[in-house]
């Protein structure tokens, strides 16, 4: 039976385990580290008293930290590390895990600290010595990338003979409340999307200045929207993955109210990762920016609304034009009311815990390093059903983009 460490005690890393205790069949054992163990306990603790069985082990792991890794995964013995922390530590556990010889994965593809820049290059190299070492390296688990990557596959395989474009459209109708809060991890959200928007076309990139793209789009049970234009890392690996794209992109909603916070946010300074001598201290305003936001974890209890997040595709089937449209809706309060976080942080850490149970069960198997769409999306489509994150379809509609 199966041994699972799960790296990082956030509000991923909160779903994750819940729904590792919920099927429990595949995770015998159960062990949350992370860099502060109180968390790990809280966690634990939840999860004894909401879904019960036997306890979850929690440790303290600096996940920066190599010899600490490896000492932590010899001393549990894991057949996989599912990693939630940030994805400054990518590095750092997949260095551990094979000098263990242990499976690894997650849910975000690595970004040095000192530069916002997130590319697979880095993580692909480590290719040869996963394959070498009989390893499986599995990256960007969560929902975008994650769930995106398995529905653009399944559609590549059940319903076009060639998929020609690809708009992966991502929205947050909900409400915390809040005048202004991310809905993960403040530091790595606004990294990610104050960076210029990047989309594929016609074997190039092309590089816009942020948010100046935008669309209104229609999102299942919840009307229109204003969805702008981002580079988002699922686009690098489904160009390389499916070579008949003609163009991919990446929308997000955002609210009036939050774009005039983030460029405040960053015409003050408050953005920039660079450090700052503050009485002495060097401080990095990001980083401090972090400190005094809303944690994320903490917006569940009152928040509204929904997620929609989709994949919009045309392509080619038996010579015809076709047009296909996958989503999953999930309600901030139906996530919260089963795990205590809210949306954002279910719908990552439902498909993590789904691609771990997959490989622990034999069902995905293979030495290298993967992507999600590189693997049979079947198996995972049916557990997206199963286990809290239902699907949809529609055919021939009118896809707006
Ligand atoms: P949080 O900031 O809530 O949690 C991160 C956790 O990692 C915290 O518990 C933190 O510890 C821990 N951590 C940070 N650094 C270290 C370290 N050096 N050693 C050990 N533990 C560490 O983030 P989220 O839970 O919101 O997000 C987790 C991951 O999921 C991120 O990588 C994020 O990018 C990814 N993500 C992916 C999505 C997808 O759809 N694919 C969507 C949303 C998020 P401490 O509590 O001490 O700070």
């Amino acid at each position: 039976m199966s041994r699972l460490l799960i790296i990082g005690a956030g509000g991923v890393g909160r779903v994750v385990v819940y729904k590792c205790a919920m099927n429990r069949h595949v995770f015998k054992d159960i062990m949350l580290a992370s860099r502060t163990k109180s968390k790990c306990d809280q966690i634990a603790a939840d999860v004894l008293k909401q879904v019960g069985g036997e306890p979850i082990e929690t440790a303290a792991i600096d996940a920066d930290d190599v010899p600490a890794l490896v000492y932590l995964i010899k001393e549990y013995k894991p057949q996989l590390v599912l990693n939630v922390a940030l994805p400054y530590q990518d590095l750092t556990i997949m260095d551990a895990c094979l000098a263990t010889g242990v499976h690894y994965m997650d849910t975000a593809n690595y970004e040095p600290k000192d530069e916002a820049k997130f590319e697979y290059s880095w993580q692909w190299a480590y290719q040869d010595r996963f394959k070498d070492a009989g390893l499986m390296a599995l990256l960007g688990c969560g929902f975008d990338p994650g769930v995106t990557s398995v529905y653009t596959a399944y559609a590549a395989k059940h319903y076009f003979d060639e998929i020609h474009y690809l708009d992966i459209v991502d929205c947050n109708a909900g409400d915390h409340g809040k005048a202004f809060a991310t809905n993960f991890n403040p530091e790595i959200n606004i990294r990610e999307i104050t960076q210029k928007g990047k989309y594929y076309e016609n074997g190039e990139w092309i590089e816009v200045e942020p948010h100046s793209i935008m669309k209104p789009l229609n999102y299942p049970d919840i009307g229109p929207k204003n969805s702008y234009l981002i580079f988002h890392e699922e686009l690098e690996s489904l160009v390389k993955n499916f070579p008949s794209l003609k163009r991919a992109r990446f929308w997000m909603t955002f609210g009036d109210e939050y774009l005039t916070h983030l460029r405040v946010i960053q015409n003050i300074g408050m953005s920039r990762i660079d450090p700052v001598l503050y009485k002495g201290v060097e401080v990095i305003p990001l980083e401090f920016l972090k400190y005094v936001l809303p944690d994320p974890g903490s917006l569940g209890e009152n928040y509204t609304g929904q997620t929609s997040i989709g994949c919009r595709i045309r392509g080619i089937k038996d010579g015809k034009e076709k047009t296909y449209y996958v989503w999953n809706n999930c309600k901030h309060q139906d996530a919260y009311d089963e795990t205590g976080a809210q949306g954002v942080s279910y719908t990552t850490g439902v498909p993590a815990m789904i691609g771990a149970k997959l490989i622990l069960n034999g069902t995905w198997k293979g030495t290298g390093v993967f992507n999600v769409e590189q693997l049979d999306p079947d198996p995972f489509m049916k557990e997206l059903n199963e286990q809290g994150l239902p699907w949809h379809e529609a055919f021939d509609v009118d896809l707006e983009l």
